[in-house]
């Protein structure tokens, strides 16, 4: 297997991944409750541009615009019958860019939860998840995607699912999740369980993206780190700042000075692979770039530190980095599924 991931990774010690796609799409004129993937055929000049102001930027892997592009979410927008045609041009357009950029630039084709809650606890059923993710990954491949990107998912049963879809690829599969309930996902699942997942279905890397700011995310990486096997390539993707809601929109107050310290700090945390999520523009990303290639990696942060220097953590996260694994350590909410929340969060796009 073509394994293009593996070998840049194998002649470069770090690879900065790129910044959001909703949030700066946003700011291009999509309007909430449009489906950012639509814009791939309806707007691809706009795509075009972001993917190119991430490769100026210095960004070594893109994401496609396919954050929503299974059946489930595609439905919500009468596309569910679209996924191939949408898929494919997505992976196809950040192609073209990173082809035409004159250095090695890779594209990870993005695949974002369904939104549905699985069995057991939820009506859909592990078998139509994979087929859903599998259908995704299968048209990704064919525009040109040079690897699987699994992310903000929550559930152990999703996560798999869409690792086994991704998997008939035969492409490498990567896989973060959002770690922003307490130290975790809002399913639950604490950096520990990822591991075991990364171990168990041979990921090419896994990690943590989204969630609540730079901080609590370098937490969640601390906390993986400690639990994942030493040659495991590990992914950072924090958003730009802790998420405000502000005149009925969601801001992110993250400055590149702050962009530019996180990425030391998820270097020192064991990160191979650092971008930014939510908020992160090409801006910020250029900060970033500048950072991660002057950086002489440090010690390993501890939790003062990691305060001290990005803000708070959760006792969650803190309970984790001081060993304790235990579900009743600090997770007032993360003990059980939080299907309101999910429900109000799928709409977002990183
Ligand atoms: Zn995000």
């Amino acid at each position: 297997m073509n394994n293009r991931l593996a070998d840049l990774l194998s002649r470069r010690p770090y690879l900065l991944a790129d910044g959001a796609t909703g949030s700066n799409l946003f700011e291009m004129g999509l309007v909430s409750g449009d489906a950012p993937e639509l814009w791939t055929l309806d707007h691809p000049d706009r795509i075009r541009l972001l993917h190119q102001k991430f490769v100026d930027a210095g960004a070594d892997l893109v994401l496609t615009n396919t954050f929503g592009g299974t059946r489930y979410r595609l439905k919500l927008h009468a596309a569910e019958q679209r996924v191939r045609e949408l898929n494919r041009a997505a992976a196809q357009l950040a192609r073209a860019v990173a082809d035409a950029s004159g250095r090695e630039v890779l594209v990870a084709g993005c695949m974002g939860p369904t939104g549905e809650i699985l069995e057991p606890l939820g009506p859909v059923s592990i078998v139509d998840a994979r087929a859903a993710f599998a259908e995704q990954a299968d048209a990704l491949a064919e525009g040109g995607a040079d690897v699987l990107w699994i992310e903000t998912l929550s559930s152990t049963e999703e996560v798999e699912a869409a690792i086994e879809g991704a998997k008939i690829t035969g492409l490498p599969v990567v896989s973060t999740l959002s770690f922003d309930t307490n130290g975790r996902t809002m399913m639950s699942v604490a950096p520990a369980d990822l591991a075991q997942i990364a171990r168990r279905h041979h990921l090419a890397a896994c990690g943590s993206n989204c969630g609540v700011g730079p901080s609590e995310l370098i937490a969640s990486m601390l906390n993986l780190s400690a639990a994942t096997d030493a040659d495991m390539v590990l992914v950072a993707k924090a958003n730009c700042g802790i998420p405000q809601y502000v005149d009925g929109a969601i801001r992110y107050d993250g400055t590149p000075e702050l962009m530019a310290r996180y990425v030391q700090l998820a270097v020192d945390s064991g990160a191979r692979i650092i971008g930014g999520c939510c908020g992160t523009s090409p801006e910020h990303l250029a900060a970033m770039r500048k950072a991660l290639d002057a950086y002489v990696p440090g010690p390993r942060p501890d939790a003062a530190m990691l305060e001290a220097t990005l803000g708070q953590i959760s006792t969650g996260a803190r309970a984790q980095l001081s060993g304790n694994l235990d579900r009743a350590a600090g997770s007032a909410s993360g003990a059980a599924p939080r299907v309101n929340r999910r429900r109000s969060k799928i709409s977002s796009n990183p």
